[in-house]
């Protein structure tokens, strides 16, 4: 058996199992007034940019919240009223963005496409025709609901040359894959600690045009989650606008320096190669994936359940939880299916051990797989 790295495995789309250094880190307690979260606040704002290439158009405002708190309070601080926004839905985390959208009270117009294949930049175009009052366009990067990378650098030319403006959930693929928010001409790109930059949960960043921030003073209809103002209490003080998750702070900041150390590059090779050696080993088990590998974003994969009468999910689950192991299920959009996440602090010899564990948990709940050849 392989050696296991970890006590406890978390293999979802986030959160995920995080490297020991960055969990010392919320050992410390800090005061978020102190000159010292200050400057640590502003390190990782800063860190932001430079890996997004915003450093001179765009701010990042962290938020208090998970992701879709920023996903909220940047479409009520970033978007007018009077907008129209097209939502791509072509997955679960499509659907959530309908959701916020709608449900904060904007107008929406829905583009649903099947998962596959992926959306074109004249799937938006037709979408667009169809109703010259869209202003606005949202979408996922990556939409780990089924486990596709949307192709945003074609759709921001469809926004460009059509005058619209483009937000991104990013949540999933901010610090693994590139993004260009500059180049995009992105109005708001919305992350996460808690995914490719491999930190804990408890904040959302937003990264904005700097102009369209700077002309949203006293437009989000909510107190908390109102973007300028925390940018500009931020800029002011230097301090966040209410009590900020300090130990999550410290993570973050610890999150950011192993980025740098690493890389953005080394960090996507080593996603690819952990994800390449999961589906390898699963398909040499007699798994089939949802996605052919072209249109799958490797940070993780979706399998279909095995059509062993024995296999259960709720049983497979149980059988890895009590060895340490955490799985997830599909979403409505891939029913019948299961997801491994690979980010996080998980290189190949921990594929190798998770491979094994599936063996191990799959034999004991009686289901039989093509497996062997390891
Ligand atoms: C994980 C994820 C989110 C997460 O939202 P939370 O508010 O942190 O639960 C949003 N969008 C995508 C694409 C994700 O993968």
């Amino acid at each position: 058996m392989t050696d296991r790295r970890h006590d406890f495995y978390l293999l979802t789309p986030g959160p995920l199992t995080v490297p020991p250094e960055i969990k010392a880190e919320m050992l410390s307690d800090r005061s978020p007034n102190a000159e010292a979260h200050q400057a640590l606040t502003k390190r990782i704002r800063d860190y932001m940019l430079e890996i997004c290439n915003g450093t001179e158009t765009h701010v990042c405002v962290p938020i208090q919240g998970s992701a879709t708190y920023g996903i909220e309070a940047g479409l009520h601080t970033l978007v007018p009223r009077d907008a129209k926004i097209l939502i791509l839905e072509n997955g679960y985390y499509g659907g959530r963005l309908r959701e916020v959208a709608g449900g904060s009270g904007f107008q929406i117009v829905s583009l649903n496409l099947p998962m596959m294949p992926l959306p074109t930049a004249q799937d938006i175009e037709a979408a667009l025709d169809a109703d010259e009052s869209i202003t606005h366009i949202l979408l996922c990067h990556a939409e780990t609901g089924t486990g596709i990378l949307n192709p945003i650098e074609a759709i921001a030319d469809v926004a460009k040359r059509r005058g619209k403006k483009l937000l991104i959930d990013a949540v999933a693929s901010f610090g693994g894959f590139k993004i260009d928010v500059a180049a995009l001409d992105a109005e708001a790109v919305f992350c996460s600690p808690n995914k490719c930059l491999e930190s804990v949960p408890g904040v959302a960043l937003v990264i904005a045009k700097k102009s369209s921030l700077e002309a949203s003073e006293k437009r989000s209809p909510s107190v908390v989650l109102d973007l300028h103002a925390q940018w500009k209490f931020l800029e002011a003080t230097g301090c966040w606008r209410w009590t900020p998750p300090t130990h999550v702070v410290g993570a973050l900041g610890k999150a950011c320096e192993r980025h740098k150390a690493e890389g953005m590059t080394a960090r996507a090779a080593r996603y690819r190669s952990s994800w390449r050696r999961l589906v390898d080993g699963m398909r040499q088990r007699g798994f089939k994936t949802l996605l052919p590998d072209e249109a799958a974003a490797p940070i993780i994969a979706t399998f279909y359940d095995p059509e062993d009468p024995a296999y259960s999910f709720e049983a497979f689950y149980e059988a890895m939880s009590r060895r340490g192991l955490v799985i997830f299920p599909g979403r409505l959009t891939a029913a019948g299916t299961f997801r491994i996440g690979i980010m996080g602090d998980i290189n190949e010899t921990d594929i190798s051990f998770i491979l094994e564990t599936i063996d191990e948990s799959l034999a004991e709940i009686g289901v039989r797989t093509d497996g062997g050849a390891r």
